[in-house]
């Protein structure tokens, strides 16, 4: 492992990067998506085969772009990056095809904002690793087939039910993942300590873990932030005082909850008395886009059994109500 790979003046995504766990058995947590993967790249090595292509879901933050990556150098295969939103032509997704080699792996990233054009010539490219391509415009236009090396596809989307249905179908490993548990985060966060060189107590690791959203690039970042106050306050290791009184400086509750997640509940708290309440107007009351709100805030508040998502729209939970100190509506709502 490479271990303090990051000096005292590291970067954010330095950061990121270092913390990547590199191979499978190293990766912590999903672990049935970690047992069923471990499986096909073995029988795809065993005979010499692409994998078939794989689709990770999920909230941001919980490993997909990491996963990709040890897929490919599990596989032993070449790594190629991109995302939905930078292929703009089919032109940019054919010159990014026509140069894998066999069996390698491209990772396209929020492969549900490809455009329709773009997907359209990815089809029989993941089925039959064929490119069929117009030349030319007008009368003069003709179209020709290009043969591919047989490739993997991963793709990484937050929410699969963005993906058109014919796109989904191509994929033949379709893996969730779901928010971690407290003692994978712990994990996640007393290896990120070693890896900056910051002694810190089996409490202090639960603290933050307990409180990152189950999500490893939260518990990344809360680790940074109380690093800080540790260094400013002199302390030696963190532990679990010093991690509560510097995420309670961060505005993170004891529940993981931070600053824009109490603005949520309490705009529908308090303007729309709990709900139910539709989510264009709960995006227009926090200003904030409709996409982030139900990828990156509603999923953990959902989960945690804070919000309900019904027909009529959002309702808030006598939980969420508890937990924001304010009487629940007299009358069941949801
Ligand atoms: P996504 O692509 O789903 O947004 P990433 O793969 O970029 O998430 O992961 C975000 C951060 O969390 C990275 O720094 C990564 O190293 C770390 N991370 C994610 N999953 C794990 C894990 N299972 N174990 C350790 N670190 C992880």
């Amino acid at each position: 492992m490479s271990e303090r790979l990051v000096g005292a003046g590291e970067r954010e995504e330095d950061f990121d990067v270092a913390l990547r766990p590199q191979r499978l058995s190293e990766f912590v947590g999903q672990r049935k998506a970690r047992e069923n993967l471990s499986v096909f790249i073995e029988a795809a090595r065993t005979r010499g085969e692409a994998l078939d292509h794989v689709l990770f879901a999920g909230p941001p933050g919980l490993g997909k772009t990491t996963l990709a990556q040890i897929v490919a150098r599990e596989l032993g295969v070449n790594f190629r990056a991109t995302s939905g939103p930078v292929i703009a032509k089919a032109g940019d997704l054919a010159a990014l095809l026509t140069n894998l080699e066999e069996r390698d792996v491209l990772f396209i990233d929020e492969i549900h904002r490809l455009s329709p054009a773009v997907e359209e010539i990815l089809y029989p490219a993941m089925e039959d690793f064929q490119l069929d391509l117009i030349i030319g415009e007008g009368p003069a236009a003709r179209s020709v087939r290009i043969e591919l090396a047989p490739f993997t596809l991963v793709g990484a989307t937050t929410r699969t039910g963005l993906l058109t249905t014919p796109l989904r179908d191509r994929f033949g490993i379709p893996v969730r993942l779901n928010f971690y548990e407290e003692a994978e985060l712990e994990a996640i966060v007393t290896r990120g300590a070693g890896v900056l060189g910051t002694s810190i107590t089996s409490d202090g690791a639960k603290e933050i873990a307990r409180r990152a959203r189950g999500t490893p690039r939260v518990a990344g970042r809360l680790l940074r932030r109380v690093r800080d106050f540790a260094v400013v306050d002199g302390e030696g290791a963190i532990d679990a005082a010093l991690a509560d009184k510097a995420l309670e400086r961060l505005e993170v509750d004891a529940r993981g909850l931070d600053a824009l997640d109490h603005r949520y509940l309490r705009n529908v708290a308090v303007k729309f008395s709990g709900g139910p309440v539709g989510i264009e107007t709960i995006a227009a009351a926090l200003s904030e886009p409709r996409d982030a709100i139900e990828e990156i805030i509603e999923p953990y508040l959902i989960q945690q059994g804070f919000v309900n998502r019904t027909p009529r729209g959002r309702v808030l939970t006598a939980l969420a109500f508890r937990h924001l100190g304010l009487p629940a509506p007299a009358s069941g709502s949801g």
